[in-house]
């Protein structure tokens, strides 16, 4: 995987996870380098969410390596690691009720000591992640009623007001509507191309978020079985090994690339 120079961000070596007796992740090795865009992709039950949640140090027990900035996951203290990498879990409307800026302010927990109340430094992390992410007419609403774009923001803010410059994002697209969808792909490339975030999207977005990656790791069965710019990813034989299915190409696709559809038959 390319590295854009200097040590990785993150990197896993043989990693290997086992939940209730089966292996999900059956030898994996990635590298993702400081500033760049790294895409998860694979069909469902490859293990790509669980990769996502090992990165974040939430696998207890794994086999293999797995460093942040050179150190292993396991190393780290909890509030240390959160002040490095924010996970955007594949969301929904959380169980409790909170208003838009109560669940930002959640996001500076890492960084507050015990009982105490937010500081200035606090306030303004909140207020720049509600900029960046354009939702600061929305602070006083409840979560509930928030559409799932929104909703989608809001994960992002929290995530941004933590303060990691490493953002692991499950899904950021999935549900969305195609408007919701762009603005959430516009939010992504800016964190990246002019934030310097370290970010990896688990995503079936092929046209869009694959095509802004910087490289794609195609995960089948826990195992790696692509790995390389989306330029070399946009090959029918590829993406029919990856997802066990027939794809069609045609031009006009971002940066040059082909547009990639799933091919039916009679169509
Ligand atoms: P993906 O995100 O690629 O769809 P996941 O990482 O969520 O895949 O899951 C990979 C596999 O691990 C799936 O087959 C899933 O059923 C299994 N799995 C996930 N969590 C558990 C668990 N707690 N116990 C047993 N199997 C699990
Ligand atoms: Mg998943």
């Amino acid at each position: 995987m390319a590295v854009t120079g200097g040590r990785p961000r993150l990197a896993t070596h043989g990693l290997r996870v086992s939940l209730g007796g089966t292996g999900v992740l059956n030898g994996v090795d990635l590298e993702v380098g400081a500033g760049e865009l790294l895409a998860i992709i694979g069909p469902n039950g490859a293990g790509k969410s669980t990769l996502l949640r090992t990165l974040d140090g939430l696998q207890p027990s794994y086999a293999g390596g797995v460093e942040v900035d050179g150190r292993p996951v396991g190393g780290y203290r909890r509030r240390e690691l959160a002040r490095v990498v924010s996970f955007v879990p594949q969301n929904d409307v959380p169980a409790d009720d909170y208003t838009v800026r109560a669940f930002v302010e959640m996001g500076r927990y890492p960084h507050l000591a015990a009982w105490s109340a937010l500081t200035a430094e606090d306030r303004r992390a909140v207020d720049e992640a509600l900029e960046l992410t354009e939702i600061e007419h929305l602070t006083a609403r409840s979560m509930k009623t928030l559409s799932g774009g929104e909703r989608q923001r809001v994960w992002i803010a929290a995530a941004l007001a933590q303060g990691g410059t490493i953002l692991l994002l499950d899904e950021p697209t999935s549900f969305l509507d195609y408007r919701h969808q762009v603005q959430i792909l516009d939010l992504l490339g800016r964190l990246h191309a002019e934030g310097g975030y370290t970010v990896v999207a688990v995503t079936h977005d092929l046209n869009g978020l694959v095509a802004d990656a910087d490289s794609v790791l195609g995960l089948v069965d826990g195992r790696v079985e692509f790995s390389g710019p989306p330029a070399a990813l946009f090959d029918g034989a590829v993406l029919a090994r990856i997802f066990g299915s027939d794809f069609v190409l045609v031009a006009g696709g971002r940066h040059g690339l082909p547009l990639v559809m799933p091919a039916r038959v009679g169509s």
